[in-house]
């Protein structure tokens, strides 16, 4: 996929002090249609010194946005909400053409980055402060919060248009500058969106667009003008750029991989859940963070449930996500693809008993396509690599318990913690579910637990490192210093020296 040579398709490139400019990278990838093998574009991996120029850019503008009201500092996202609004259809199919998810699933991602927009246009309100008077006698005390200065944010490849607002209108609104990194897999819809951007008025230098691979991440991770990391990938990745952000004394919130448990009490309402855990699994080609991956049935659920979710899998529409009627699409590449038919294998040999093969998928006009079709594994054995791995792609591995208690102990026994979910009619199931589930984003009788705008995406163990979660408050306590100031004033009231 990489190649030395001048690309010969349209060349993405970078935005970079209010000016797009052509990169001069020596390597450069093509941007690649999961659905069909056509080559989209041509990405530059930039290197150290196109960050470092946009990282220098960003830190010019800084003094004088932190400057700027914070109500005039939301005017251009108010701008931005009202064209991401108009140009809703274009950027989901841009971001069907680049990832394969089908279009609804691209327009509901882009809801949310609208969203997150709005949220962040509540700024004036969200980044006060408080104080109090007379902590001591004719003494005032006051906390405020500022800006840190230039920020960056490291995005995957499974939510091209929301995950880079899940940071971007926070930062900016709190008055940092800001360099966005997206995925070098799915590049073409940060540019739309930065074109938007650009219409907004916004000022030189407060937001760029760098393109590129682990170069230009590492770029932002050792420039010392960089104060802040927002990441969001896999768990390796995560865990390394978290490590290298904190030796370099920078703030960092790192958001990693996933392997996502739903519990099936007998008394849940099957028929809902089975379509909702279908959607869960199966949606996106499984390519969400928060995709239900392992289904825990206790009791008697568990002949009804697998009955019912094979058959649910089995009557998906696989296809180009462009394509009208199709629920679901290719997973991002070949090398994906391989991977996920190899899990697969590794699961079938280790004595998963298969209820449903998606391999070797033929789907008519995605001949080239990399498609799996759902997939779905019954009792697999707790010592399978399938157990715990995360897969990252349409298949759904059904293990069973004999109880509550026994179903729990699958999820502490995980290395990730992204979401868990319930499915049941008990009230005391629900709340000791809640109560004692270990991960961040839960759902009772719910399959995405996407955590609403106006609330953290949270996330424990292996799936997330920081404190900060990204969207509402916390954002706007990880893109902002506190400062205390205690003041004299009144000479009057105040100790006599
Ligand atoms: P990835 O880790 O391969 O890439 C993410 C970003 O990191 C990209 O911008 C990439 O260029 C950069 N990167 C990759 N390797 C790097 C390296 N060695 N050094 C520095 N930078 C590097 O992830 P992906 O495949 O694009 O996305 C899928 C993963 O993201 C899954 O594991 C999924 O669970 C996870 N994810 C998590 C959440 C969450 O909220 N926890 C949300 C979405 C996706």
């Amino acid at each position: 996929m990489k190649s030395i040579a001048a690309p010969p398709l349209t060349k993405i490139p970078n935005y970079i002090n209010g000016r797009w400019q052509e990169s001069f990278a020596a390597e450069w990838q093509d941007v690649i249609n999961p659905a069909t093998g056509e080559v989209l574009a041509r990405v530059p991996l930039s290197d150290t010194s196109e960050a470092t120029k946009a990282i220098e850019t960003a830190a010019a503008a800084f003094p004088s946005w932190r400057r700027t009201p914070p109500e005039d500092r939301i005017q251009p996202l108010f701008k931005l909400k009202q064209l991401l609004e108009e140009h809703i259809n274009e950027l989901a199919r841009t971001i069907t053409l680049e990832n394969g998810k089908t279009l609804t699933e691209a327009k509901a991602e882009l809801r949310r980055a609208i969203e997150n927009v709005e949220v962040a246009c509540g700024i004036p309100m969200m980044m006060q402060g408080y104080n109090l008077e007379d902590v001591a006698r004719g003494i005032d005390e006051t906390m405020i919060r500022q800006p840190l200065g230039v920020v960056a944010t490291i995005t995957p490849f499974n939510f091209p248009g929301m995950i880079p607002f899940w940071f971007l209108p926070y930062a900016i609104a709190c008055g940092n500058t800001l360099v966005v990194k997206p995925s070098e897999r799915v590049p073409l819809t940060m540019l739309r969106a930065f074109e938007l951007l650009e219409q907004t008025g916004i000022p030189k230098g407060v937001v760029n667009l760098v393109n590129g691979g682990k170069a230009a991440v590492d770029a932002l991770l050792d420039h010392p003008k960089v104060r802040a990391i927002s990441f969001v990938g896999s768990t390796p990745v995560a865990k390394y750029i978290y490590a290298r952000a904190g030796a370099n004394g920078k703030r960092a919130q790192c958001q990693g991989g996933a392997k996502n448990h739903v519990i099936i009490l007998p008394d849940a309402d099957m028929t809902m859940a089975t379509q909702i855990i279908s959607d869960s699994a199966f949606g996106c080609a499984g390519q969400r963070c928060l995709a239900v991956s392992v289904a825990v049935t206790v009791g008697e659920a568990q002949k009804t449930f697998r009955d019912a979710i094979t058959e649910a899998a089995a009557s998906l529409k696989v296809g180009n996500g462009l394509e009208e009627g199709v629920q679901m699409g290719p997973v991002i590449t070949t090398q994906s693809k391989t991977r996920i038919e190899s899990l697969i294998d590794r699961g079938v040999n280790d004595g998963a008993k298969l209820l449903l093969d998606g391999r070797d998928s033929k789907i008519s006009g995605g001949e080239n396509g990399n498609f799996v079709k759902p997939t779905v594994l019954d009792a697999v054995p707790a010592n399978s690599d399938l157990t715990d791995t995360e897969i990252f792609g349409p298949v759904l591995s059904l293990v069973h318990a004999t109880s509550l208690d026994e179903a729990l102990a699958f999820l502490d026994r995980s290395a990730y913690g992204n979401q868990a979910s319930l499915f049941t009619s008990s009230g005391a199931a629900a709340r000791r579910f809640r109560y004692e589930a270990p991960a961040g984003n839960i759902g009772i009788n719910i399959g995405v637990a996407a955590p609403m705008a106006y609330f953290p995406f949270s996330g424990w163990k292996g799936s997330f490192f920081g404190v900060q979660h990204a969207q509402g408050r916390d954002a706007v306590e990880f893109y902002t210093e506190k400062k205390v100031v205690i003041e004299r004033w009144a000479a009057d009231h105040s100790r006599k020296f």
